[in-house]
C-alpha cells in the first residue's frame, strides 16, 4: 500500500475503501508507545490499523517535543538491564529510516552523599558492569563549574546517557509503520474497544466500527476511560500536568553537547536537564511535579507556582543561566503508585493487549514496549518471559488489592 499523508482525514476515499477490511492489530493512539507497536507489527508483516485522536505529533499528550532522556543508569536491575538492547532497537530504527533520532550527552546523576537512589544506581551500574565514574563534590567542582555544587554531593557519571528527538521519533516510527503497509487514521478518536468472539470491534467517534484479530490500546493520558470500561476491577492511573522550561546561558560554549551533560539530580523534586539542544543559546530546565492532577482534555495554563520553584533551582544550582525562562512547555504524565508501568494482556480478553501509566520515563523505553506488545498480542503466554518483560508490568497486581465490581 502506498503511504497516505500522516494526517489524513477519517473520511478521504483512501479510508473508505480500507473501512471494510478486518486488521491483523488495530492501535489505539500514536503517542510514543503506540507508534512503536504499529512500527513493530507493520515490520512483521501484520495488516495494522493505528487510530489517533488528533494529528500525528501533536502536542497534548506525553510524547511531544525535542528531548527525552535516554539512559544505562538506573537504581536497579530490571530496567537498566534492558538498556543495551534498547539503545540497539533505536541505532536499528535509525539505520532504517535514515534519521537521526539518539544523540549520546554523556549523563551526570548528582544527590547528597547518603542518598538511597544515588547508591542504588552504582550499585546497579557495578553490578551490569556499566563503566562509571565516581565524583565527589571537589571533582564535581572542577570537572562541571557550570553546576553550583554545596558541600556534601556526590555524583556518578555515566557515557551511555542522551537525547531522544521525541516529536521526531514518533513521527518516523509512523511513517516507517507506513512504508511497512501501516493505515495511519488521524484525528479519528476510538470511542470503545470492545472483544468480539477471539477478535475486537473498536469504536469509531465518526460512528464507523473496524474489526481486527487483535488491539492495542496505548492512549496514555486518556487510557483511564478504556479501562473503567473494559476492567471490573480499577487501575489507579494520575494525570498530572508537568513543564519544562528554558533558560538562556550566558556562556553557550559550556552548555553545548560533548562539553555539558544531561545532568538528573535526587534533590529537589528531581531537578534535571539538558545541554543545549532544542533552542539556540539556552538549556532545558525541568523539576518534576506529582501534586497536580489533570483533566487531559482540560486547558494546559503555565503553572506559576511550579515555574517559580523550577527558577529559583536554576538561581541556586545553574549560576551561568538567566533564571528569567525564556519559554515554557506544559505536559503530561500518567502515574501509577509505584511508577510501574502497566504492560499485558487483558485478563479475559488476551486479544486486547494494554499499555498505560509510563509514569514520566517511559519514552525511551517506547521502542522496546512496541516490540513487547506486539508479543504479547501473538504470541503464546511463554512470551511473559522476553527479554523485554518485566513482572511489574502485569495490571492484574491492581485485581489483587481490590473486591472486584460485581
Ligand atoms: C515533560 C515530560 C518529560 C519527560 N521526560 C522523559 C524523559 O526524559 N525520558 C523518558 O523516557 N520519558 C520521559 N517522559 C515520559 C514519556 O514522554 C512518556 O512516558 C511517553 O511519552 C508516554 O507515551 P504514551 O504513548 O503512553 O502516551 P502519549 O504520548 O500521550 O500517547 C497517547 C496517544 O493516544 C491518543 N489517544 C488517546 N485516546 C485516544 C482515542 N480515544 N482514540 C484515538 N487516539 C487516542 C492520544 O491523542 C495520544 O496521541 C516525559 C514526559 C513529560 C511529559
Amino acid at each position: 500500500m502506498a503511504p497516505v499523508p500522516l494526517n489524513a482525514s477519517a473520511d478521504s476515499p483512501q479510508r473508505a475503501a480500507a473501512s471494510a477490511r478486518f486488521y491483523d492489530l488495530i492501535v489505539v493512539g500514536a503517542g510514543g508507545v503506540g507508534s512503536a507497536a504499529a512500527y513493530h507489527a507493520a515490520r512483521s508483516g501484520r495488516r495494522v490499523l493505528l487510530l489517533e485522536q488528533f494529528a500525528v505529533g501533536h502536542t497534548r499528550g506525553s510524547s511531544h517535543g525535542g528531548s527525552r532522556i535516554i539512559r544505562y543508569t538506573h537504581d536497579s536491575p530490571g530496567p537498566a538491564g534492558q538498556m543495551p538492547a534498547t539503545f540497539q532497537l533505536w541505532h536499528e530504527l535509525e539505520r532504517e529510516s535514515r534519521a537521526r533520532l539518539l544523540q549520546l550527552t554523556g549523563g551526570l546523576y548528582m544527590a547528597r552523599q547518603e542518598d538511597t537512589w544515588l547508591a542504588g544506581c552504582q550499585a546497579t551500574l557495578e553490578e551490569l558492569d556499566f563503566a562509571h565514574h565516581v565524583l565527589d563534590a571537589d571533582d564535581l567542582r572542577r570537572a562541571f563549574p557550570q553546576f553550583n555544587v554545596p558541600d556534601g554531593w556526590r555524583a556518578l557519571y555515566q557515557a551511555n546517557t542522551g537525547i531522544l528527538s521525541a516529536t521526531h521519533c514518533v513521527e518516523v516510527m509512523v511513517a516507517q509503520a507506513q512504508q511497512h503497509g501501516a493505515e495511519v487514521r488521524a484525528e479519528t478518536p476510538a470511542l470503545a474497544v470492545q472483544p468480539d468472539g477471539e477478535g475486537v470491534t473498536v469504536q469509531l467517534a465518526s460512528g464507523e466500527s473496524v474489526r481486527g484479530s487483535r488491539a492495542i490500546l496505548a492512549a496514555g493520558p486518556w487510557s483511564g476511560r478504556f479501562l473503567a470500561e473494559l476492567l471490573d476491577f480499577g487501575v489507579p492511573l494520575r494525570v498530572t500536568q508537568q513543564q519544562v522550561a528554558y533558560y538562556t546561558v550566558q556562556d553557550p560554549a559550556a552548555y553545548a553537547v560533548g562539553t555539558f551533560p544531561i545532568f538528573i539530580t535526587a534533590l529537589e523534586d528531581h531537578l534535571y536537564g539538558f545541554p543545549i539542544w532544542e533552542r539556540a543559546g539556552s538549556i532545558k530546565v525541568a523539576l518534576e511535579q506529582t501534586a497536580r492532577t489533570v483533566d487531559p482534555d482540560g486547558p494546559r495554563a503555565v503553572d506559576d507556582d511550579l515555574l517559580a520553584r523550577l527558577s529559583a533551582r536554576v538561581a541556586t544550582y545553574l549560576p551561568g543561566a538567566d533564571p528569567a525562562p525564556v519559554h515554557v512547555e506544559p505536559c503530561l504524565y500518567t502515574e501509577t503508585p509505584t511508577r510501574d508501568f502497566v504492560i499485558d494482556r487483558h485478563p479475559h480478553h488476551p486479544q486486547i493487549v494494554i499499555a498505560a501509566g509510563f509514569s514520566g520515563r517511559g519514552f525511551k523505553h517506547t521502542i522496546a514496549v512496541g516490540k513487547l506488545l506486539v508479543d504479547l498480542a501473538f504470541s503464546d503466554a511463554g512470551v511473559y518471559g522476553g527479554p523485554f518483560w518485566q513482572d511489574s508490568y502485569r495490571i492484574t497486581r491492581f485485581a489483587q488489592t481490590q473486591t472486584p465490581a460485581v
